[in-house]
């Protein structure tokens, strides 16, 4: 229901749990962080209110790094458990996935990905991406490139946010039929489901096209097609006044 990412200099717990907080109001039913820690992906997700998510972290500190993702899920496909909630890892534990929307043939690359001996650890239709993402990492091509590959066999309505634990200064997002807006800082990007994930830290936005993925680095946003084909976002200000 609400996605945040951030990639800067601040710590991005901090950053993602205002975020998340400041998109409550769409109402959700779970929510999860997942943090670039080196190598290694750590996370944490909870069925419930943000405030139940905020007293895990409390007794089990994340590291404080500068890269992450969060989600506040409203459940389609699977109860609000702890384990439905999103971040997804992939079985290497490699990439973790925010999901906000449905995907439609989530069913059929299940079976195919079982049939291959993944083991599903949710009942969400947003793990499968998850996986796929990893299977192309495995190939060789970079996060940018996977997220691309993935979308094109993917139907429904989705905006995903991943990031790669070997590639801990990238996060990329891709959309179809679902909102993503990038917020553009000084030496840090964001990525929100609205903007009111960032807009205590940049009014400066970019809106996606349908069917596009962005990647989002400390210096730089980059846009392109499923197809990999470059594209240009729309730049705009948000001039919300945030005291009202
Ligand atoms: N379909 C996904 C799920 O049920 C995402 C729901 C959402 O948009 O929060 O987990």
């Amino acid at each position: 229901c609400g996605i945040v990412g951030y990639v800067g200099a601040k710590p991005a717990e901090g950053v993602v749990i205002e975020g998340l907080r400041r998109l409550e109001y769409r109402g959700y039913d779970s929510a999860g962080i997942a943090l670039v820690d080196g190598g290694t992906i750590v996370s944490d997700k909870r069925a419930g209110k943000l405030a139940n998510l905020e007293k895990a972290i409390a007794d089990a500190p994340l590291p404080q790094v500068t890269t992450g993702i969060g989600h506040t899920r409203w459940a389609t496909h699977g109860p609000p458990t702890d384990r439905n909630a999103h971040p997804h890892l992939g079985r290497e534990r490699r990439v973790a996935l925010v999901h906000n929307g449905i995907i439609e043939n989530f069913a059929g690359l299940r079976q195919r990905l079982e049939s291959e001996g993944v083991e599903m650890a949710s009942d969400t239709d947003t793990e499968v991406a998850a996986h796929l993402l990893e299977e192309q990492l495995e190939t060789g091509v970079d996060l940018t490139v996977a997220m691309q590959n993935v979308c094109r066999d993917l139907a429904g309505a989705f905006t995903l946010v991943a990031v790669d634990s070997q590639d801990p200064d990238r996060v990329v997002a891709a959309r179809r039929n679902s909102p993503l807006v990038v917020g553009i800082g000084e030496g840090e990007n964001f990525l929100g489901s609205d903007v009111a994930a960032f807009i205590e830290h940049t009014r400066e936005a970019m809106e996606l096209g349908q069917d596009q993925v962005v990647t989002i680095t400390r210096e730089g946003v980059s846009v392109s097609g499923f197809d990999g084909t470059p594209a240009e976002g729309r730049r705009y200000h948000v001039d919300w006044d945030l005291s009202a």
